[in-house]
């Protein structure tokens, strides 16, 4: 990435939808550093580029979102000492959310070029590629978080990670485990035609809005142990591929009361919030894969329902406590 841009150099060819990677390509290249395949740049000015191009959004004027995101600016993070060319980007930065690292390719991640601890608002990582281990490790996303399309090569690390908006990894490709563990999703949790070649991990993660699984492939663990849930966690046409484990042990559905207010302002009473709940619909195979122990699926409330479901009619066939050995 030039910080001067030269008359060698084209614009980067990468576009999707309305936008259009505004950045100059490398040299003899036809993408810019953050679109070029991870072997033919050089990661260390790749990440001195994104950190100034980082700094550079969140110097965008007149965006009061932003100017909150910098004052909650963790002061250990590698952005701090590599952003210091950023006015180089200040024109090219949006002054509009969210912002795009659409389709940008992540070289490895390492204990000092991370985005463990970071703090977005409304981010566009659609067709992101994370060559190795993307490090999320509590996160948090403040406005919509969009990793649709985007592929996780190494693991992906969204542990402790807070999403306050939406959380759209529609059609995300998960290669390595995925780690979502005490993951807090305050809005909708959308994994609609995700592919999980390995473990997923939700274990002890809240989902207050609804979560949607819909025809997801899922080929390792999926552990949704201990997890809470406010609303819906949907089950759609997904295919459980051989290697699959769900686990749905020891769910917490959470139920509350809310306030009626009429359009007078005054209270008149509460109503119970509809608890949280597990839906199968069109699952074509493998039901003999899903294992709820521990999790009270008789209540007076029904917080597992099945549609068009093809059960086995061998018990055999299902998990038992002593197959979990390969859990641990
Ligand atoms: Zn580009």
């Amino acid at each position: 990435m030039s910080t001067a841009p030269t008359e060698a150099r084209k614009p980067c060819s990468y576009e999707h939808q309305d936008w259009r990677c505004p950045f100059d390509a490398e040299l003899s290249h036809e993408l810019c550093i953050f679109h070029l395949p991870v072997d033919k740049k050089n990661p260390e000015d790749f990440w001195h580029e994104l950190a100034c191009y980082l700094f550079a959004l969140m110097m965008a004027p007149n965006n009061q979102e932003v100017e909150e995101f910098v004052a909650h600016l963790p002061s250990s993070h590698w952005l701090r000492a590599q952003g210091n060319n950023w006015r180089a980007y200040r024109d090219l930065a949006a002054r509009t959310l969210p912002w795009h690292l659409t389709g940008f390719v992540f070289p490895a991640m390492d204990k000092n070029h991370n985005f463990s601890g970071f703090v977005f608002p409304a981010v566009d990582f659609f067709g992101a590629t994370f060559s190795t281990q993307a490090n999320f490790r509590e996160a948090t996303f403040d406005g919509k978080a969009d990793f649709r399309y985007a592929k996780f090569n190494g693991e992906a690390d969204f542990s402790g990670a807070k999403f306050s908006g939406e959380a759209d990894f529609w059609k995300a490709t998960f290669s390595a485990g995925a780690y979502f563990t005490f993951a807090e999703f305050s809005g909708e949790a959308q994994f609609w035609s995700a592919t999980f070649s390995a473990g997923a991990y939700f274990w002890h993660a809240t989902f207050s809005g609804p979560a949607y699984l819909t025809r997801a492939t899922v080929n390792g663990v999926l552990d949704f142990s201990h997890a809470t849930l406010r609303n819906r966690l949907l089950f759609e046409g997904t295919v459980f591929g051989e290697k699959a484990k769900v686990l749905l042990w020891a769910l917490n559905f959470v139920h509350g009361t809310s306030d009626i207010t009429m359009q007078e302002g005054h209270k008149k009473g509460q109503i119970i919030e509809p608890a949280g709940q597990v839906v199968f619909r069109d699952i074509s195979e493998r039901m003999n894969q899903v294992s709820f122990l521990h999790t009270d699926i008789l209540t007076d409330r029904l917080c597992i329902r099945f549609a068009n479901v093809k059960w086995k009619t061998d018990p055999k066939e299902f998990m038992v406590p002593r197959c979990f050995m390969w859990v641990s």
